[in-house]
């Protein structure tokens, strides 16, 4: 298992194996492509865009896909993902950051907000013409633009996802198996805001483990408040450890706090205790390698 990292700040940090860089945030802003990193796409929330063109937004009976509409429970303000101009925004800035010596690319946030999404007039209209169900129109509209982006994408490819194993098809329009050809690997983010209750976080990894047909990395936020926090985070880590992950991702808001994780681990003699005692043996490699280096 790899240790990496997912970040706003373009640079690789010493002891970690993946790093992947968010060049396209859900607010609006874009960023150019980060060398020799695994750039991070947003593809359909865009709060800026939707401010200045409120008619780009998803729409259900209930309203729009709008962070301020209280009938949905979204974090995020979505763009129609069948909006055709707003996909040739995203697919020429997938070209233009393949320009660079980048590794590769992944997406985010590709599909539908939710279930009762989206109703305007052209997705109802093309859903029609397709002769499909609601599910499987909606899945195949996410599957064929994952295609457009991919075959923008000479490196890497992978694909995050709405941490959901069972429902991913149904609400977001995600076909694991369909998606599952076209990736190098999926990236599962199971962000919180601390890891002191961790059993969820095996059970997902476990299920996606089980479901998807291609390696998995999982991502945990790795903000570190205190001792307590730092310590849950690297047990999570190591239990993690003992599946067949192809990596663990840090979430971390720039390179000193990826510093202050790997510090903070070698310097703890108890964690690398419990660590030989247990014999997690993948991740005793990666606190050796940081103790070398910090
Ligand atoms: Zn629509």
């Amino acid at each position: 298992m790899k240790i990496g990292l997912v970040t706003y700040s373009p640079e690789k940090v010493e002891g970690y194996e993946m790093n992947v860089y968010y060049s396209k945030w859900v607010d609006g802003q874009v960023f150019p492509a980060a060398k020799d990193m695994q750039n991070d796409v947003t593809c359909f929330c865009d709060a800026k865009a939707i401010r200045e063109d409120p008619s780009l937004a998803a729409t259900s009976k209930n309203g729009p896909a709008l962070r301020k509409n209280r009938k949905a429970n979204l974090v995020f303000d979505y763009v129609c993902p069948t909006n055709p101009a707003y996909q040739t925004k995203v697919l020429e800035y997938i070209e233009s950051i393949n320009k660079e010596d980048i590794r590769g690319v992944t997406l985010n946030l590709y599909h539908f907000p939710d279930q009762e999404f989206c109703t305007c007039p052209r997705c109802v209209e093309l859903c029609r013409l397709s002769g499909l169900n609601w599910t499987d129109w909606r899945a195949q509209a996410v599957t064929s633009f994952i295609k457009e982006a991919k075959s923008r994408v000479k490196g890497v490819f992978a694909v995050e996802m709405f941490p959901d194993p069972l429902m991913a098809k149904e609400r977001f329009g995600i076909d694991f198996e369909a998606i599952a050809e076209m990736v190098d690997y999926f990236h599962v983010p199971l962000s919180a805001r601390d890891y002191t209750t961790n059993y969820w976080v095996d059970l997902l990894t476990q299920d996606f483990l089980k479901i998807l047909k291609k390696p998995v990395v999982v991502e945990l936020s790795g903000e570190m408040i205190n001792d307590e926090k730092a310590e849950a985070l690297l047990k999570t880590v190591a239990y993690l450890s003992r599946h067949s992950l192809l990596g663990v991702l840090l979430l971390v808001h720039d390179s000193e706090n990826a510093r202050q994780i790997a510090r903070y681990a070698v310097k703890n003699s108890e964690y690398r205790d419990w660590l030989c005692k247990n014999d997690f043996k993948h991740m005793i490699r990666i606190v050796d390698n940081w103790a070398k280096l910090y």
